[in-house]
């Protein structure tokens, strides 16, 4: 598989982003008030402007919505893992939720608009010691 390498860097936990990239799970915000679902994780509720949220697991299955090509490495880490898909994905449990994520290792020729997808995790430790768990994809 052409994972990321370990030393790439990792996302910037906050309150709202935390059950998102530590659970290992598709833990997307309910809002308290209206119990609308919504990702991105920020406040407030897109919605009504509520400020309080349950997280509400979904199954980890979507639908390539979009994707790019990554050709270029950003980052000397990435060399080895370019070409790879970025992919915009609608999760079956709510269409209307849009997850952005990589699919390395998935022969980019095999990427399309449409293609049924599930998630996966990757773990990563950071510096502190906390363990964040990164949700890829690959077809299902
Ligand atoms: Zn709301």
């Amino acid at each position: 598989m052409g994972d990321l390498p370990a030393d790439w860097a990792l996302p910037a936990l906050t309150p709202f982003n935390e059950a998102w990239f530590t659970s290992g799970r598709l833990a997307v915000q309910r809002c308290a008030a209206c119990a609308t679902l919504q990702h991105p994780p920020e406040e407030p509720c897109h919605q009504c402007g509520g400020m309080e949220f349950t997280n509400e697991e979904l199954a980890p299955r979507g639908t390539v919505h979009s994707y790019t090509v990554a050709h270029y490495a950003v980052n000397r880490a990435l060399h080895d893992a370019v070409p790879y898909a970025v992919v915009l994905v609608s999760l079956d449990d709510a269409p209307h939720l849009r997850v952005v994520g990589n699919a390395p290792g998935v022969p980019i020729e095999e990427v399309r608009i449409g293609l049924p997808v599930t998630a996966y995790w990757e773990e990563r430790v950071a510096e502190d010691g906390t363990v964040l768990r990164l949700p890829q994809w690959r077809p299902a």
